[in-house]
């Protein structure tokens, strides 16, 4: 079989393009440990690094089949416009998620009041950057921060993102300075709405998920960096059942492949629930694609061309195309863009 097949460019809805630096890196023995290392490859950035090696991993990205990124940026404003710059350079759709970060992390993550960052988030703007408002958990942002930021992205029609539900510690330590759990304190604050993104829901129990079913707020499940850092598993079984919708993030690009993503989402589902094919290949494409364009507000991004008669198709049927790209290719069946 050869020729070509056209399908809409994956979408990936979740990445900290910096971290890609770390993927050799086998220091921290959990994710506590890991995130004093990720502290520390941060707090080097510039935007002159951040202008070079963003547009070398953009490039890895767009090759990969991820034709919009949602970059996750909690560098300061000045390396968010390089981070634009790189993905114009690579020809990947950017929307630039800037980072609300009130407390713990690094000095130069943070900003003085939510008033500074709503002020960093209207410069953006300005400066023609595609953005969303992020909170970056309910660990960097308390109460005050999350009901502004929420009513902000509400008046402004953006996209919120935030990790919430990642690792049980975020959740103890959230039930202990407010007596409810991460996404209960999102909805208290008034940031679930249908644009809004939690990034993770690893550990989320069942309210939570309800709240998020009730709310229409999305999921982004980022597979291969959950199980880089022992993160758990997602509870994906119990997110079809409630039909969250799900989208894909490469997240720390230990790896940047969005076949693997889907095929670890598929794989977790199924060691869960002792069946095959839990989410169809339609709805493993559309999260991968559609679904994560929805997250970031995007109404377009470039398709891709994948290779039919790349070895890992080889003797496959047309009809069964779809289905082996999500259970058996790597990202190399893409062909180059232009
Ligand atoms: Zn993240």
């Amino acid at each position: 079989m050869g020729g070509t097949l056209r399908l809409p460019g994956f979408v990936n809805a979740h990445s900290h393009t910096f971290q890609r630096a770390l993927r050799g890196s086998t220091a921290g023995g959990d994710f506590w440990a890991w995130r004093e290392t990720m502290l520390a490859e941060a707090e080097r950035q510039t935007p002159d690094l951040v202008r070079a090696s963003y547009e070398e991993t953009y490039r890895e990205m767009r090759h990969a089949g991820y034709t919009a990124v949602g970059e996750f940026h909690y560098l300061g404003a000045p390396e968010a416009l390089a981070a634009a710059e790189a993905a114009s350079a690579a020809g990947i759709e950017l929307v630039l998620l800037h980072v609300a970060y009130a407390r713990g992390g690094l000095p130069r993550f943070r900003q003085d009041s939510v008033a500074a960052y709503l002020a960093e988030v209207e410069a953006l703007r300005s400066a023609g950057l595609r953005v969303g408002v992020a909170p970056h958990s309910v660990r960097a942002c308390p109460a005050d921060w999350l009901e502004q930021i929420g009513r902000y992205a509400e008046a402004e029609s953006l996209p919120l993102h935030v990790h919430a539900d990642e690792q049980p510690r975020e959740i103890e330590e959230c039930l202990g300075e407010h007596g409810c759990r991460p996404i209960e304190l999102l909805a208290r604050t008034g940031c679930l709405t249908e644009r809004t993104t939690v990034v993770h829901a690893t550990h989320a129990d069942g309210p939570e998920l309800d709240l998020l079913a009730s709310t229409g707020t999305t999921i982004c499940a980022c597979p291969t960096t959950e199980a880089d850092l022992g993160d758990g598993f997602l509870p994906a079984e119990r997110i079809r059942t409630r039909t969250i919708p799900l989208s894909i993030g490469s997240d720390s690009n230990v790896r940047i492949d969005p076949f693997e993503e889907l095929r670890e989402l598929e794989g977790i589902a199924r060691r869960q629930t002792g069946r095959r094919s839990v989410f169809s290949t339609d709805e493993l494409l559309r999260f991968g694609s559609a679904q994560g364009a929805d997250t970031l507000g995007l109404a377009a991004w470039p398709e891709i061309e994948i290779d039919l008669g790349h070895r890992s198709l080889a003797g496959v049927e047309h009809s069964e195309v779809a289905a082996a790209l999500v259970a058996g290719c790597g990202a190399d069946v893409v062909l180059a863009s232009a």
